[in-house]
């Protein structure tokens, strides 16, 4: 990236401009109901939230209404877990993109047990194994974390969302077992399951996200609080696993159009990586086949495009 991008116009302007454009546009996709709790939210909201490293958030529509993070919790999961456990959590989890869905079954049998990386759901299972058994409450844990990260103490979770994702996770008990079978969880698997759902569940706007995640545009260093997060190194391979992975088996496309590290969630949030500037995090439950928020995507694009913030260019 060539240092901090040009800037046509205003940043709030241009997030403004967006929305009406993006509103203007057919809501396609759908929103997620293979978690019956998720189903109930109102497919029109449309937020999206900008936050640069010297505390600037820009803001438009919906950006300050709390939403089902879901995958994008896998983010906080990984930096947590590769802080206390270090380089051990490799033997357990690779870093390759999988090429299948995030909830895939079959790659996790012929891999033996090895998920290929930690933004698929497998993949996350074991991260959260090893905050089962390395915090004694790794659920406590989690949330504080957050709640540091993004400096607001009321970040909570959805029960209702938790409880959904236990009565309907049958898939994810199907991985955590066929992990256990091939002796790649070490605790008990009905509390790491607990531990998956409970991070899913977590509620957090467009402008705590962009906040909390800050530190990933800042070499590791939490904007604001001047907090060390994780070392320098930890934030480039996140970033690069987001790179090749956040966006499940639409990454490349993703990287190919945007060219930003990002994670999406079936909540239909999606945040975005600008290294040296900020974090965005676009809101809007509807999704595409891949799991990943349609507008959410065509709104990150546009702010991409525009401030011309992509890490290839
Ligand atoms: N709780 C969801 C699941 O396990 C998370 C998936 C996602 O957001 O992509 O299926």
């Amino acid at each position: 990236m060539e240092g901090i991008p040009q800037r046509p116009k205003h940043t709030a302007e241009l997030l403004q401009e967006i929305l009406q454009r993006t509103q203007a546009l057919p809501n396609e996709g759908a929103v997620a109901n293979y978690i019956p709790a998720l189903a109930k939210v109102d497919p029109n909201h449309l937020g999206i939230a900008v936050a640069e490293l010297d505390g600037k958030v820009h803001i438009a529509g919906d950006a300050q209404i709390p939403f089902s993070i879901q995958s994008i919790s896998k983010i906080f999961g990984l930096t947590l877990a590769m802080e206390r456990v270090g380089d051990q959590l490799w033997n357990r989890v690779r870093m390759e993109p999988s090429g299948h869905a995030f909830n895939s079954i079959v790659q996790l049998e012929w891999e033996h047990g090895i998920p290929r990386n930690p933004f698929i759901n497998a993949g996350a299972i074991v991260v959260a194994d090893t905050l089962v058994s390395h915090y004694s409450s790794s659920r406590a844990a989690l949330t504080q974390f957050i709640r540091n990260l993004a400096q607001n103490p009321i970040i909570f979770v959805d029960e209702v969302v938790w409880e959904s994702e236990r009565e309907h996770g049958a898939r994810n008990a199907a991985l955590a077992y066929l992990m256990k079978s091939f002796n790649n969880i070490e605790a008990n698997v009905v509390d790491v399951l607990d531990h998956y759902f409970y991070q899913c569940a977590i509620s957090m706007s467009c402008v705590d996200l962009a906040r909390s995640l800050g530190f990933l545009a800042n070499r590791g260093v939490q904007p604001g609080t001047g907090e060390v997060i994780c070392d320098p190194r930890s934030t480039r391979r996140i970033n690069a696993m987001m790179s090749t992975s956040g966006m499940y088996d639409q990454s490349g496309e993703f990287a190919f159009t945007v060219g930003l590290p990002a994670k999406g969630g079936v909540g239909g949030g999606l945040v975005a990586v600008v290294p040296d500037y900020g974090v965005i995090c676009a809101w809007s439950p509807k999704l595409n086949s891949y799991g990943n928020s349609y507008r959410g995507m065509f709104m990150i694009r546009q702010v991409a495009e525009e401030l011309g913030l992509s890490v290839y260019s």
